[in-house]
């Protein structure tokens, strides 16, 4: 009896309320009956919820394998400006081969790990000045070479595709700040990098192999902003090589270069 009369007594507000229900359930009644009156007992504020059940459907299909090779670009956001193939190089007598891209960067852009590997090599050479080699499975490797330091991984270490285990430079047999990027096979063979960077393949069948390992015929002139300073070195050096200016700024010299 009492709790009618308090209703009685507090109906201006039952009334307001009311009218506001009413006004819901008008307005979403046609839609569904069931949230509108969910939404009114959580207090008129919060919107319908979307826990209206849905059909029953048949279990979603498993997700997809992951793919079987993913490789990123090691410079993201950077061209290639020399790529793999016959090249030949101003103080050089004949072409050959260019066992990998040349990607210009700035000296200090972080150099990424193309796929996930396991450091194999870091160190100096004359030709590649500083470098980072990297193991990957089914036998692939990859090299990072004229770096300016690499970050610091031992051998063994692992790392995971997108990791930056060097930064750019212009050590050794270089023109100019770059990274000489190479991919190889199992074999050591070397493979054209330009087709497998930024590239997901779903299985191993996929991977562009033959395609990778062509060398087209054509010798590339490159054309060079500033000489190696090894080079001039050796060739001041053993007073050989007169370098001779010939047209369209091709150079010709008569020393023998090591590979590199
Ligand atoms: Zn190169």
């Amino acid at each position: 009896m009492a709790s009618r009369v308090l209703a009685a007594t507090t109906s201006p507000y039952s009334l307001v309320a009311f009218a506001a229900l009413g006004g819901a359930i008008v307005v979403w009644g046609a839609v569904n009956a069931v949230t509108t009156i969910g939404a009114m007992s959580a207090g008129l504020e919060q919107p319908a919820p979307a826990t209206a059940a849905e059909p029953v459907t048949a279990p979603e299909p498993p997700p997809p394998p992951p793919p079987a090779f993913v490789f990123d670009a090691p410079l993201p956001g950077h061209v290639v400006n020399s790529p793999f193939g016959l090249r030949q190089m101003p103080w050089e007598e004949n072409g050959r081969l260019h066992e990998g891209v040349d990607i210009a960067a700035p000296v200090g852009a972080p150099v990424h790990v193309a796929t996930d590997g396991i450091v194999m090599r870091s160190g100096v050479s004359s030709t590649y000045g500083r470098f980072v080699e990297v193991a990957h499975k089914d036998g692939f490797r990859t090299l990072y070479a004229h770096l300016g330091r690499d970050a610091g991984f031992k051998r063994g270490a692992y790392v995971k595709r997108g990791t930056t285990v060097a930064y750019v430079g212009s050590s050794g047999r270089s023109t100019g700040s770059h990274l000489h990027f190479e991919l190889r096979n199992k074999a050591g063979k070397p493979l054209n990098p330009a087709l497998f960077m930024g590239k997901t393949f779903a299985q191993k069948d996929d991977l562009p192999l033959k395609a990778a390992a062509k060398v087209g015929r054509k010798v590339r002139l490159a054309t060079v902003s500033r000489w190696p300073d090894g080079v001039k070195a050796k060739m001041s050096a053993n007073g050989e090589g007169v370098v001779t200016r010939v047209k369209g700024g091709r150079i010709r010299t008569r020393i023998n270069v090591v590979d590199g």
